[in-house]
């Protein structure tokens, strides 16, 4: 069986580091391991439109924003399909035959669906779209008979759903579709890395983010003004490293190379987490060194932003290309589910036979 890889992301701002631990660094080290036959990077405009129906030009303008996000960090239009959600027709179609497949209860039951619904504030006046988005997700993984989905941990119940309508496509319909697997970042606190603010995670919709795109400077007062532990008023203080996102950022970003780089008086991160413990190390400079180590990480990927933001007529070729392929796997598939649920009316003669057949009876 091939190997074939699907993620993608909502146009719905740009991308942040949190999507990079998350998932992006995942997906340019799996594009780069060569044990890969295929790679889907979706756009998904038509998802982020769901919620954000009376705000096309935000989806519009977004496009091109995670797109520039996608190369700067490394992914290789020659080695991954970017692709345009909306502009690939098939997804909509299986989409149409999966709600079938799915109850109300079910949908209600999603997590993730469940926390977004409280934290967008939409009580009852969810859009029917925004609330059957986990079928739609998984229209997208299937159509590309998707192995395997490098992804943050808020999407594991999206993938449970997919892998549900694909067992019950499969038992109805004959087998036809692929299940597939999450890919989780190995360090727990990259699969959901939380926010500025320390309280949730960092999303584009809570405004706690630090962009990819965001410049040198913007990234140091964002880091000088993060949270840290609360009761560790002076230096010589014992401070909490467990809820302390500055400590958090460290873990997800900071390798031993930073320390002999950076803070050559620690030789890795516990040496200095101990000494936050115990006592007698600052917020300030544990924020410059997270300040310094970010930056190590930034500072390659703005510019290679900069080239393409230079070279936007090759982006938009690129874009063009990644969809045109994706169409081509798309329909493909699109062609196997209607010939699997019997209604290819007109991909050969067999229906009107039939006809014939039972009316000869
Ligand atoms: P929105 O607020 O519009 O939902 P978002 O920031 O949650 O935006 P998505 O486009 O929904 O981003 O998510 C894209 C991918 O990035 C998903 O695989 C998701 O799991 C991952 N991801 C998003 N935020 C984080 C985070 N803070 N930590 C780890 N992974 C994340
Ligand atoms: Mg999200």
């Amino acid at each position: 069986m091939k190997k074939i890889i699907l993620t993608g992301d909502r146009p719905t701002g740009n991308l942040h580091i949190g999507h990079y631990v998350g998932s992006l660094k995942r997906r340019v080290e799996l594009q780069n391991s060569g044990k890969y036959d295929e790679i889907y990077i979706l756009i998904a405009d038509a998802q982020a439109l769901t919620d954000n129906a009376e705000n096309p030009q935000k989806i519009r303008d977004n496009v091109m924003n995670v797109a520039l996000d996608y190369l700067s960090v490394g992914l290789d239009p020659n080695k991954s399909n970017i692709v345009i959600q909306s502009s690939v027709p098939a997804l909509t179609e299986l989409n149409m035959y999966y709600l079938n497949l799915v109850t109300v209860s079910r949908v209600q039951r999603n997590p993730t669906v469940k926390q977004e619904i409280k934290q967008k504030d939409f009580e009852t006046s969810i859009p029917v779209g925004f609330f059957t988005y986990p079928i739609s997700q998984a229209a997208d993984i299937t159509a590309f008979l998707a192995t395997d989905i490098p992804v943050g941990d808020d999407q594991l119940p999206m993938i449970e759903q997919a892998t549900e309508i694909v067992n019950k496509f499969n038992s109805i319909y004959g087998e036809t579709l692929v299940a597939p697997k999450a890919l989780l970042s190995e360090n727990v606190s990259s699969q959901r890395l939380v926010g500025i603010d320390g309280k949730a995670k960092m999303s584009k919709s809570l405004n706690n983010c630090i962009y990819l795109c965001d410049s040198s400077e913007v990234v140091r007062q964002k880091v000088m003004s993060m949270y840290t532990d609360p009761n560790h008023l002076k230096v010589e203080d014992p401070g909490n490293t467990k809820d302390n996102p500055v400590f958090t950022y460290l873990s997800c970003f900071a390798k031993d190379e930073h320390f002999t780089k950076y803070l050559p008086e620690y030789k890795n991160l516990d040496e200095m987490k101990a000494h936050y413990e115990r006592g007698g190390l600052g917020d300030v400079k544990c924020k410059k060194f997270l300040y310094a180590v970010l930056e190590d990480i930034l500072t390659p990927i703005r510019e290679k932003r900069k080239y393409y933001e230079e070279h936007l007529d090759e982006v938009y070729e690129i874009l063009r290309k990644g969809t045109v392929n994706a169409n081509k796997k798309a329909n493909e598939t699109l062609k196997m589910v209607r010939k699997a649920m019997k209604i290819n009316y007109f991909d050969d003669d067999s229906f009107l036979n039939e006809v014939k057949n039972k009316k000869a009876q």
